[in-house]
């Protein structure tokens, strides 16, 4: 298996889908058709080789991003090795609360098949992912599955995926039959029939398209070939000019068509009856991208500050981004990284450009599904993992320490929700902290702090069920017991103003005096700009080496806002006098001065508090749009949309997630369980003065 692939044929993707679409089926049928596993494991004996946790096995949904590699050769090649390609799949998430790791993916991802329930058609969470695959530019394929569900439709599923997710979406295949009718597929480029034989659909069988399908068969092929042509000129010429086209002709053009996120094509099958994955696989050979096609990759110099690009070409320095780092129950932290350029040898050092520390490459290896092959090196282009390495977290660079370069880093949301967590017994406090520092590490929207009035250690992350599951982990992974506290909502605070403030600290009564004195700037900045410290001394008025102390202050002040104790955002601070002594200062003083300026500064510029707001979108019959919307405008929401899809009505609304606690009991009965909603973060926004006031009470108690 350690051949070496030419870059061409390697494949980097991912499986993108709304929860309980289908995507670990289509995973583990990619799997067993690639020959990697032998048995076909059905997601509901929780068999599946993809989910490792067994905690994803219980709740059927798959939370880490595992990279898995197997090979595939397209089944129109019947078999012939020079056509073998190396698919390197990346698991993607389905649940909202995992957004970050849906995300994480698509940094690294070069394609992705885009996974939907032919009965449901576009959900709300595919519609979220295909968002971020658009920012990402990620070409894609669409994989309308469970064709043999009761109520299935490919027209209905086809459709919306046009209307609500791109207009260029076009089948190139079409399915004979529906639902416990549904037999096999034609191929829209090839104009045939193909059928899935034997016990497990592992024999295709090509036959004429059935008489009844021909006309619309036809009817499709035209349209997508005009829609092919229009990629390429010289194509196009042809046609018009009625000269032949060939099926190698076609299938160029789509390609180019795809990589430019200009068509896409849409496929269709059934996952679990073993018919169509084949064709998807060899689709994603055929259509999407390998790591030669894309542009070359783009970081900072961090010597220079300047920008720099690196081909993926095995002769180019080595960088590479680790884009997970996962607790390994067998090896310890295991780091996820793909190779963008060069070629990593075990044994030699890299440079963590990010961290700007430096790392030993012990073990190398790569991921089977159900078993792990250690390898010396790993080229361009490549998924592997990496054991032992000491200093790298989720979106770190690694690099060649001659050529140091930082790649853009992924971009992830500040958590929403923080809960207490406390542990059960003495045994488990010790070993608590070490857990959650473990999983912390693994994921950057999840932060461990210690409230500094009680001690009590609290956790925060994307919503809910991301707090539980970590949680859970905990117990599993690192055997501890831990109870979470009610789950609370993060406000943040800032200022709507702006101040001059200042600090003094002084005690000069008795043994060594105290002497710190500081003026402070502040001003707001605008809604997600951060946290600025300016250094605008001039002529020493404050020594350069209590600056560092200065900003210390500022920035432990800064935690606790003076509202109602939250953290403070959004303002710059600017450090523009002060005075010293020779000998009572000290950088204590002035960190207690600086931060006592600050609060003050705070405290006169219209200190507010902000709240997390949500994006939610709520699918139900139009019998209940009435109280859905009542309901949405009494919890202080904004409806934004108010849609039709098929029978149902589709209501996209921002609520603050204080109000959204319990949602999901509230819609069933107001629906009477024929409604579902989803949620994600969207913005923080100024808690009103009524509301404000409850949160400051409820503080204090
Ligand atoms: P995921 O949440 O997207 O990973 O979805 P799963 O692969 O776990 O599938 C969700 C459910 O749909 C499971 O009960 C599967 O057995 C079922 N399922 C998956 N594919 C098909 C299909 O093609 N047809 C039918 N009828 N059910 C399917």
């Amino acid at each position: 298996m350690a051949q070496k692939y030419p870059i061409e044929k390697v494949r980097d993707i991912g499986i993108i889908a709304h929860i309980d679409a289908g995507k670990t089926t289509v995973s583990e049928r990619v799997l067993f058709y690639t020959g990697v596993s032998h048995k076909i494991g059905e997601v509901h004996d929780g068999t599946t080789v993809m989910d490792w946790m067994e905690q994803e096995r219980e709740r059927g949904i798959t939370i880490t991003a595992a990279a898995t590699t197997c090979f595939w050769t397209p089944s129109y090649a019947k078999g012939d090795k020079a056509f073998e390609h190396r698919i390197n799949l990346i698991d993607t998430p389905g649940h909202i609360d995992f957004t970050v790791e849906v995300k994480r993916s698509l940094r690294v991802l070069d394609g992705a098949v885009v996974v939907f329930d032919g009965v449901s058609g576009v959900e709300p969470q595919s519609e979220t992912n295909w968002h971020y695959a658009d920012d990402y530019g990620v070409p894609r394929l669409c994989f309308i599955n469970k064709l043999d569900r009761m109520g299935a439709s490919f027209e209905n599923s086809l459709q919306s995926i046009k209307d609500r997710l791109n207009p260029n979406a076009i089948p190139i295949q079409l399915p004979i039959g529906i639902e416990a009718g549904f037999e096999g597929l034609v191929d829209l480029l090839r104009m045939k029939a193909y059928y899935f034989e034997g016990n497990n659909g592992e024999t295709i069988v090509e036959k004429d398209i059935p008489e009844n399908l021909k006309e619309s068969a036809a009817k499709h092929h035209e349209a997508l070939v005009e829609k092919i042509v229009e990629q390429d000129d010289d194509l196009m010429h042809k046609y018009l000019e009625k000269h032949e086209i060939t099926l190698a002709e076609l299938k160029k053009a789509l390609r180019k068509g795809v990589l430019s996120l200009k068509i896409i094509p849409v496929l269709t099958g059934t996952a679990l009856k073993n018919k169509g994955t084949q064709l998807m696989l060899d689709a994603v050979v055929d259509y999407l991208p390998s790591p030669i096609d894309l542009p070359p990759t783009k970081g900072t110099n961090p010597n220079t500050g300047a920008e720099e690009f690196r081909k993926p070409d095995d002769n180019e320095p080595f960088v590479a981004l680790a884009f997970k780092v996962a607790a390994d129950p067998f090896v310890g932290a295991l780091t996820f990284f793909r190779v963008y350029s060069g070629t990593l040898k075990k044994g030699t050092y890299v440079l963590n450009s990010t961290k700007d520390s430096q790392e030993r490459i012990g073990r190398i290896i790569r991921l089977h599904a159900n078993h792990r092959e250690e390898i010396d090196e790993i080229s361009a282009g490549e998924i592997g993992g990496l054991v032992g390495l000491k200093d790298t977290s989720t979106g770190d660079t690694l690099c060649d320490p001659e050529h140091p370069l930082v790649l853009e880093r992924i971009d992830f949301p500040e958590p929403v929700i923080s809960a207490r967590v406390e542990p059960k017994t003495k045994a488990d406090q010790e070993k608590m902290g070490m857990a959650l520092r473990r999983l912390a590490e693994e994921d950057p929207t999840f932060r461990v702090s210690g409230d500094p009035d009680t001690g009590d250690t609290i956790i925060a992350g994307m919503g809910e069920l991301h707090l539980d599951v970590l949680v859970d982990r905990m117990r599993r992974e690192f055997a501890v017991d831990a109870k979470m506290g009610r789950p609370q909502v993060a406000y943040k605070e800032t200022i709507k103003g702006s101040a001059e403030a200042e600090g003094k600290y002084i005690k000069q009564s008795g043994g060594r005096g105290q002497y710190g004195h500081v003026r402070l700037k502040i001003e707001t900045q605008e809604r997600g700009a951060g946290f600025e410290f300016v250094n605008a001394i001039k002529g020493g008025a404050i020594p350069n080496e209590f600056i560092p102390a200065v900003e210390k202050g500022v920035i432990e002040a800064a935690t606790r806002g003076v509202v109602a104790g939250y953290q403070l955002v959004d303002l710059k601070v600017t450090l523009y006098d002060g005075s010293y002594h020779d000998v009572d200062s000290s950088e204590a003083a002035f960190k207690i001065a600086a931060s006592m300026g600050f609060q003050e500064g705070v405290r006169n510029s219209k200190p507010i508090l902000l709240e997390p707001v949500m994006k939610i979108q709520v699918i139900a019959p139009a019998d209940f749009l009435g109280d859905i919307t009542g309901d949405i405008s009494s919890k202080r929401g904004r409806i934004e949309a108010m849609n039709d899809r098929f029978n149902t009505k589709v209501i996209d609304a921002q609520v603050p997630l204080s109000e959204m606690f319990g949602y999901a009991t509230t819609l069933r009965s107001i629906t009477q369980g024929r409604g579902n909603f989803t949620m994600e973060f969207d913005h923080y926004d100024e808690v009103p003065n009524s509301v404000a006031q409850q949160i400051i009470e409820g503080k204090k108690k």
